[in-house]
């Protein structure tokens, strides 16, 4: 029997020169334990990786990207590859966030070609799914994310799905300080995972970590975390600073691990 491994992921997003950046994470080093039950992740931007990476190696402290382009290599001005990533240490990459999909126009095509080049070069994805207010005032929560996710994961095999990551990121908690309720959550998780096992199966799903990202803060996290399908948290503004991201880690290690099949 597998065991779901709670994990904090930091999206940093376009925040925090070197200097910022190696500042934080030292004094985020020295306040987390190395034994940690939590699988802790940052996702700086692209041009912290290298000397973030340098940092983070032989810690407890995992590092991930927050988007890449689908190709090895080749003549694509201003994209990074998955093996690009490899190479500065990152393990996970974030696809399909809801500002990529608002402000770059990511379609869940587009998200799907970076999914499988994520996982082609072995790193995992942690794929980003969620509803407007809008859509949920209409009642489309359901149908927007089962779209998101079949869509998402298209031509993604049995054999690659359990080094998935989902992250569920309503867009009306995004940077609103308005998070939703742990019952809300709880929920659309559990949703979440019936999809995924309609889509690969009952045991295949009861291992895929499923995150909630919206406005999570200290406050919040023990409340969130007591939900059985809340597998963790991806965090925005408040994995900024290392007191308060280090706070959400260790208030999230207190959560019992939860069994996979
Ligand atoms: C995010 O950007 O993924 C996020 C959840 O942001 P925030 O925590 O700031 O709402």
């Amino acid at each position: 029997m597998l065991s779901r491994r709670t994990m904090i992921a930091g999206n940093w997003k376009m925040y925090k020169t070197q200097k910022e950046a190696q500042s934080m994470v030292a004094e985020l080093l020295d306040l987390i334990e190395s034994n940690l039950k939590v699988e802790t992740l940052i996702c700086p931007p692209f041009t912290v990786l290298t000397s973030i990476g340098k940092i983070l190696k032989d810690t407890s402290v995992g590092l991930g990207a927050q988007n890449v382009y689908w190709e090895d290599q080749g003549a694509y001005t201003g994209e990074v590859s998955a093996r690009m990533l490899v190479d500065c240490g990152c393990t996970y990459v974030i696809v399909g966030h809801s500002e990529r999909r608002q402000y770059f126009k990511e379609s869940n095509e587009i998200i799907n070609l970076k999914v499988r080049g994520i996982l082609k070069s072995r790193l995992s994805p942690i794929l980003c799914v969620g509803e407007t207010l809008n859509e949920r005032e209409r009642g489309e929560v359901e149908s927007v994310i089962c779209k998101q996710l079949k869509q998402g994961l298209n031509r993604v095999g049995p054999k690659e799905i359990t080094s998935l990551v989902v992250a569920y990121e309503p867009i009306w908690a995004i940077g609103t300080g308005q998070t939703a309720t742990p019952e809300t959550a709880q929920e659309v998780h559990a949703m979440i995972r019936e999809a995924l096992s309609f889509q690969y199966s009952e045991s295949l799903a009861a291992q895929i970590r499923i995150l909630y990202g919206g406005s999570v803060n200290a406050q919040n996290i023990s409340d969130l975390m007591a939900q059985s399908d809340l597998d963790g948290a991806l965090v925005g503004g408040a994995s900024l600073d290392a007191q308060s991201f280090a706070t959400i880690v260790l208030r999230a290690d207190t959560r019992p691990s939860r069994k996979g099949i």
